[in-house]
């Protein structure tokens, strides 16, 4: 047999809760600290930022949170996502290995990104917000909160990276479409992002930035709160119910995975496949080796420095330890706008010094021939966030080849890049170069990182 194959489950198996790993953790993450008093942030600290019920959840060590009745109904829309076999794949590679991917395509935004952004637009809808705040890299995330927002009757704004604003035209019209407002970043609408148009007019920008000019504008309007589509331990932990339900279709299957993959740009994506495993692991089930993929344009795991940092450029948020390049780091202008962050989710990098989890990084062009390859045995065009994935999957399923070992290898194909067919483009016109970052631009962002506690 050599048909892909397809693992669909009904509606009733949409997850009931979202899984918290804090509740499975030998040990918990540091702290997030103040940036003044360097002291732990209490709930009051954030709420000018987030509804009481997020701020809730960011700090919550209950293993299951229960996922609200209209959040599952929309979420029957898409959900479950189809889990597929790879079929033609491990064939065209020779590999003993069986490849399974999630695919989180099938959202209406195309992406994972529709998971927490429509339990993000509930909360804050149940809170009376009138407005809400965001940044976006590639436009994926603006486009998800968009959609979100016009279910139910909240205001959108969206700052968008500008050399993805200027790269991407029609993720912004998919945006408009669904009603927000979308502007790029940095914009002379905010002191952050004037601040950094002062010091260069034709700034590319960057999410960090972005951020900074979102979080400003939520902290001085009352009716308007802020949403980040990845990072925070609320938005990982919606993204679960992406591994919950892999972990039922992989049982359909007969099957459990011995290698997880995931890109990553903040963590979302990857820690919502491999958080229940993980979570399963610590609780005394099967040992999963987890292996994050990151640019290696914008390496934070493989390459940034475990320290306390500030989440955007104009030092706005609070500090949170995590994996990072430096706030004020600007990585090159290449294609997987979503990866372009500076530093990595708490909680998954936590799980990489725990040594839960590995990361590798690679260049671009690298990514997108494993894309394509995919593209032409399996027939989903990957974004090109996702081919990071699709490349450490092959990576690993050659592993397996060398070594003559038929492991289950999972990855989380987190998106479709029909928006995204200029890269494609540009990548078969030879005009891709493999950007390596600034050392020089790294080493002084480093030195920046804030004295902490
Ligand atoms: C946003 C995005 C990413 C990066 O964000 P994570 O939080 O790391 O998941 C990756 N892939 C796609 C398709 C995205 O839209």
């Amino acid at each position: 047999m050599t048909d892909t194959v397809k693992y669909v489950l009904d509606e009733t198996h949409i997850p009931k809760h979202w899984y918290n790993i804090m509740a499975d953790l030998p040990a918990p993450p540091p702290p997030v600290l103040h940036p003044g008093t360097k002291q732990p942030v209490g709930p009051d600290d954030l709420a000018p930022l987030f509804p009481m019920a997020l701020i809730a959840q960011e700090v919550s060590t209950e293993r299951e949170i229960e996922i609200p009745e209209p959040v599952r109904e929309i979420y029957k829309q898409w959900r479950p996502s189809p889990l597929f076999r790879a079929r033609r794949l491990e064939k065209a590679l020779q590999t003993p290995a069986k490849i399974y991917y999630k695919y989180e395509g099938v959202s209406p935004a195309g992406s994972h990104k529709p998971n927490t952004a429509v339990a993000q637009a509930f909360y804050n809808k149940e809170a009376g917000i009138k407005k809400i705040t965001t940044e976006t890299g590639a436009g994926q995330w603006g486009s998800s909160l968009a959609f979100a927002g016009a279910l139910f009757g909240i205001e959108i704004k969206v700052w968008m990276v500008r050399v993805s604003y200027n790269q991407k035209p029609y993720r912004r019209a998919l945006m408009e479409t669904y009603g927000a407002t979308c502007i790029p970043s940095p914009s002379s609408e905010t002191q952050s992002g004037k601040a950094v148009l002062a010091q260069n007019k034709d700034h590319p920008g960057s999410l960090g930035i972005a951020i900074s000019e979102a979080v400003e504008v939520a902290a001085t309007h009352d009716d308007t709160k802020y949403a980040l589509g990845s990072v925070l331990n609320h938005v990982l932990t919606h993204q679960t119910v992406v591994g919950q339900e892999a972990l039922l279709q992989l049982e359909m299957a007969g099957d459990y995975p011995d290698v997880l993959v995931g890109c990553t740009g903040g963590g979302s994506n990857f820690a919502g496949l491999a958080f229940p495993f993980i979570g399963a692991q610590l609780r005394g089930g099967k040992k999963v080796r987890v292996v994050a993929v990151e640019p290696a344009a914008c390496p934070s795991l493989t390459r940034g420095k475990y320290a306390y940092d500030f989440g955007d450029t104009g030092h706005l948020t609070p500090l949170v330890k995590m994996h990072t390049l430096g706030s004020t780091f600007t990585p090159p202008g290449f294609h997987a706008g979503g990866l372009r962050y500076h530093g990595m989710a708490p909680l998954v990098s936590h799980c990489k010094e725990l040594g839960l989890l590995e990361a590798v990084a690679y260049h671009q062009k690298e990514c997108f021939a494993a894309g394509v390859q995919f593209a032409r045995t399996e027939g989903i065009l990957p974004a090109p966030e996702a081919n990071h994935a699709v490349k450490g999957a092959i990576d690993e399923a050659l592993r397996c080849k060398k070594e003559g070992k038929s492991q289950v290898i999972l990855f989380n194909l987190c998106g479709h890049g029909h928006f995204d067919m200029q890269a494609y483009m540009d990548y078969f016109a030879g005009k891709l170069v493999d950007q390596n970052y600034d050392e020089a631009e790294l080493a002084m962002a480093l030195a920046g990182l804030p004295a902490a506690a």
